[in-house]
């Protein structure tokens, strides 16, 4: 089966345009493409639930931080329509660049507060690039529901936020962070760790795990993580850029699970920045 991939809105609008007046549900996944069973886990998740699904593939600019990280992105279109065959989705949204970001284009979207921590304070602007092309792919594909995952939990929030603030009737849909066996969170940028380098990043998921555990024992989060931080360092990780728990719904700091909370890293290995979240389990008061 191939898959319809479509380059311009006008195009896109048109398809919409048909599935409207039968009274459709549409469903939007979007992704910066190199799909990977994550991805495809969101797009399973929009067949399960809408009548009609576009996955987006867009490698949007404004969200990088550097024109390295931009050039180094992997783009394998070919492989993600091939992966996406099988799904039978409806249309794949490859936007031109210009379908984007058009000849003067001039607006930006920002969301206050919580970009102001974690990712935000070590990637300015890029929830900004995030919150911008995001609207913009809501109001285009004019779905009823978009699919993210929660292994970018802040973008998640922030996603949500921007809907809402902006008033696009479209509902933000979590979905799990699928994991290889070594719990290692999928993601397009573990396709530049080399064997050894893979074999490393598998031991963030337990070190994240033990905290927890001993987060849900009682321990304060002070307690347990300078023996956190020093794991990943013997595991061979670079900088910790971040290792925190925040409170799950505004993601103010915590240092007990005494409302739902999230323990969330971001830490470089072989000049790859991997982030990853888990739920710790709530303790009662
Ligand atoms: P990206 O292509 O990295 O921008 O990701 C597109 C969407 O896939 C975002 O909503 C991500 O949160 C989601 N995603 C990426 N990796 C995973 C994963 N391992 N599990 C679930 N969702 C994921």
């Amino acid at each position: 089966m191939t898959v319809p991939i479509l380059r311009r809105l006008a195009d896109l609008r048109e398809q919409h345009a048909t599935w409207i007046r039968a009274g459709e549900l549409v469903g939007v996944v979007p992704t910066m493409g190199a799909l990977h069973a994550g991805h495809l886990s969101l797009v399973e998740a929009a067949k399960a639930t809408c009548d009609r699904v576009i996955v987006t593939i867009f490698v949007n600019p404004r969200q990088f931080n550097s024109p390295e990280d931009l050039a180094k992105y992997p783009r394998t279109e070919r492989a993600d329509a091939e992966k996406l065959a099988p799904f039978d989705v409806d249309v794949v949204y490859v936007p031109d660049p210009d379908q984007i970001y058009p000849d003067g284009y001039a607006t930006s979207v920002s969301v206050e507060g919580i970009t102001d921590v974690l990712e935000g304070t070590f990637r300015p602007g890029h929830f900004d690039g995030v919150a911008t092309v995001v609207a913009k792919l809501f109001l285009q594909t004019g779905a009823h529901k978009a699919f993210f995952g929660e292994k970018d939990f802040q973008q998640l929030m922030v996603v949500r936020r921007m809907a809402r603030d902006l008033d696009i009737p479209i509902e933000v849909v979590g979905c799990p962070t699928v994991r290889e066996d070594s719990g290692l969170a999928m993601s397009s940028r573990n396709m530049r760790l080399s064997a050894e380098a893979l074999d490393k990043a598998g031991r963030l998921y337990p070190a994240m795990t033990g905290c927890a555990d001993r987060l849900a024992a009682g321990e304060t989060f002070d307690q347990i993580e300078p023996e956190a931080r020093a794991a990943l360092q013997a595991a061979g990780f670079g900088e910790i850029e971040y290792l925190d728990l925040r409170c799950a719904d505004t993601l103010a700091p915590l240092q007990t699970p005494t409302r739902p909370a999230r323990l969330l890293v971001a830490a470089w290995l072989d000049g790859v920045r991997l982030i990853d979240n888990i739920a710790v389990p709530q303790l009662s008061d």
